[in-house]
Formats: C-alpha cells, structure tokens, sequence
C-alpha cells in the first residue's frame, strides 16, 4: 500500500536520506528507530509532500505521490500526520477540531462529521471535553484528540513523528494506548520513536536507519535480540 523507492533527499550538501526502500502493507504497524538526526522525521516528511524529495519514488497504492503534477490536497486526504506537539488548532474546540477536516476536505455534513467527532473523542476517553480549547487539556489529552482528529479523516496511511516526545512521562502511556487500539482495529501505521519496549511490543516491522540508510529491518523479536548489524546493537544497547 506504501511504497517508497530509492527516496533521496539533500538539504544543501548534506545528504539527509540516501536511498530509501521501503514498503508497507496493509494494516502494518512499522516503527522508525534511529540516532537523532538519522532522517526519521525527513522520510515522514517527504510521505506527507512536506519535503520534496530530490530523487526516487513513493507511491500510496496506485497514487504516485512524487508525481510533480499531483494534486496535493487530495493526496493528504488519504495520509495523516501527527507530530509531537502543536497539532490542534488552538482557537476551535476540541469538537470543531475534529469535524473541520472532514468538512473542508472531504465535503462531510455537519450532522455526520459531529456524529463520528463524538464517537472518535468516546474511543480516546475524552467525548466530556468535546466543547473544551486544546490550551485546557493536559499534553496527553491533546495528543489523544490529535490521534482521534487524524481518525476523522478516515486515512489510509498514518504517520506518527514521535508523538509521545514532547510529553510527562506520566502522560505517555495514555497516548500509547491510543496507537495501540488503532493497531488492533487494523489502521496502517508508520510511526518515528525513541519509545523501544513500545516498538518491540507494537510494531509489526521495525526499520532502524543510520545517516540516511536503512541499515536493518525486521520482525522486533529479531532485531531486538539477535540484530545483525552491529550499528543496530550499539544503537539499541545505548536505547535500552
Ligand atoms: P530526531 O530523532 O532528532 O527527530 P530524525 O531522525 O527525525 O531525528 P531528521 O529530522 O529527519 O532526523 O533530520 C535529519 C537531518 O536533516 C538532520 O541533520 C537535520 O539537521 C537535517 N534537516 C532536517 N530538516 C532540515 C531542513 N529543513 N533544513 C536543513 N537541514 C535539515
Ligand atoms: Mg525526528
């Protein structure tokens, strides 16, 4: 369903991403580990068509989303993205929040988008702040509706950059949870995190890359205990 070939991508004479493959299934859940600056957030962003790429191809299904003549807007329709922090709109509330896109974007009636608003905001635990502004929930709150937001989209694709990063340790596990129920009912995720045991436990796929590489990836129980490269051991004896 994801398909991202040969992906190249320099910012001036640093070569950020050089030579990405990877593909992603249906309903798969694939976690991107890695050193900071290793061009996690880059990929992601070049999924999204924040980031042009500077060489190579990504396809969503039969979607050519490098084709410089691609309709943007409609692209993103089908991908969301949730980033660590800031992702709501600070002056609507919690419920305008949610029914906004698929208003705009995909021409949903008011009734029906404030239906599924609602059931999305029950699913995260938080329908009693419906009329709440972001700025008077907690982080944890916020990044739950930010998920619940991205649902309302319907996507087909889901991009996570480290959506647990900007967080109280407390408030992390609330949000994990979150991606987790999204796993089970069969969402296709790609998700950037420094949070291993929940990649080890979650991911179906775990990618790490190094300067711009994929170095290695695989099944968690693999690459976690028995990794084959020893840039992946010495990232993820320092990770653990
Ligand atoms: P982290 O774990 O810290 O989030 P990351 O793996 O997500 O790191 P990226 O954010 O993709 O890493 O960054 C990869 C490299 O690209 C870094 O060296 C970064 O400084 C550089 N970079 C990213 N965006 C830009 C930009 N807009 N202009 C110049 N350099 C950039
Ligand atoms: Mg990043």
């Amino acid at each position: 369903m994801l398909r991202v070939e040969g992906v190249r991508k320099s910012f001036g004479d640093h070569v950020v991403l050089d030579g990405i493959d990877l593909t992603v299934g249906r309903g798969e859940v694939v976690c991107l580990i890695g050193a900071s600056g290793s061009g996690k957030s880059t990929l992601l962003r070049c999924i999204d068509l924040l980031e042009l790429t500077d060489d190579g191809d990504i396809f969503l299904g039969d979607l050519e989303l490098t084709d410089p003549a691609i309709d943007e807007n409609a692209a993103r329709a089908r991908i969301a993205f949730v980033f660590q922090a800031f992702n709501l709109f600070p002056h609507l509330s919690v419920l305008q929040n949610l029914v906004l896109g698929p208003r705009r974007v995909k021409g949903v009636s008011r009734s029906q988008a404030t239906r599924r608003a609602h059931e999305l905001l029950a699913r995260v635990g938080l329908d009693a702040k419906a009329a709440a502004y972001p700025d008077s929930l907690s982080g944890g709150q916020q990044q739950r509706v930010a998920l619940a937001r991205a649902m309302a989209m319907d996507p087909e694709l889901l991009l996570l950059d480290e959506v647990t990063s900007a967080l109280d340790p407390l408030l992390v596990a609330e949000v994990l949870d979150v991606v987790r129920e999204l796993k089970d009912e069969g969402r296709t995720i790609v998700m950037a995190t420094h949070e291993m045991d929940f990649a080890r436990e979650c991911a179906d796929r775990i990618v790490f890359l190094a300067e711009g590489r994929i170095v290695e990836s695989g099944p968690p129980e693999q690459l976690f205990t028995a990794p084959r490269d020893p840039r992946t051991a010495a990232f993820l004896a320092r990770h653990s």
